[in-house]
């Protein structure tokens, strides 16, 4: 049954890459494939590839470029969309995405995915997990014209989607981003202890902002629902 009081409970928005899908694949694929290919490409040493991607990398982090296709195939001369169609299969989600996301649907929380990945990667994400039914809104910051650590984004967002900062949860694992938003007006801000499960987690005295494993969490972080109630009392 769901919620009755659904308008009373907060908005949550949920980030993509690295929240509610493995950041595993994005490492792989910045990290392992494109230097390989960059390093034929342009028939340099595997190294000295690394190192051109890295400055690069470091130049364009959390700018609106950083997260474009089109701006890194023109940049590094690989078509870097085709390259994640090429592993497309690795595409994975992080630990309880689709329990938590399907619990909050039942109960009648309204959840928007605000993402940095570029609609060609947003589409080739959703096309391999399916995440959009559950979403009542799915934004790209390259709509936008902000990256997610840009306030502007954010106010955006308001502009198109109306809410109240002071009532929307915001689920995120770069912490830049959490700082824009905080910036912005949102209070409730959430992050991810292990964004890659091709890295270790991150240890939570350097995370500034409560954090979570699997998913299923963020339910410590939220109002208790009717449901869960009727649940407790009936088991
Ligand atoms: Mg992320």
């Amino acid at each position: 049954m769901p919620n009755c009081n659904s308008s009373t409970l907060p908005i949550v928005l949920f980030d993509m890459d690295g929240t509610l899908l493995d950041l595993s694949f994005d490492d792989f694929i910045w990290n392992q494939c494109l230097p390989i290919r960059h390093a034929q490409i342009n028939q340099c040493s595997l190294q000295q590839s690394r190192d051109t991607l890295f400055q690069f990398y470091q130049q364009h982090n959390h700018t609106l470029c950083w997260y474009s296709s089109d701006y890194w195939t023109a940049k590094v001369g690989v078509d870097v969309l085709k390259l994640q169609q090429e592993f497309q299969h690795k595409i994975q989600p992080r630990p309880g995405c689709f329990e938590l996301l399907k619990s909050l649907n039942n109960e009648g929380y309204r959840c928007w995915l605000v993402t940095n990945a570029d609609q060609p990667s947003l589409k080739l994400k959703l096309e391999n997990i399916a995440l959009r039914p559950y979403f009542e809104v799915l934004v790209s910051s390259q709509q936008l014209g902000f990256a997610k650590e840009d306030i502007g984004f954010w106010q955006t967002l308001q502009d198109l989607h109306p809410f109240d900062p002071t009532k929307v949860i915001l689920v995120d694992d770069t912490a830049q981003v959490l700082e824009g938003a905080k910036q912005f007006g949102i209070e409730k801000l959430i992050t991810i202890t292990q964004p890659s499960s091709l890295k270790p987690a991150r240890d939570l005295a350097t995370l500034n902002y409560p954090a979570i494993h699997s998913l299923v969490e963020l339910f410590s972080y939220l109002p208790q629902s009717q449901v869960k109630d009727v649940d407790v009392k009936t088991a």
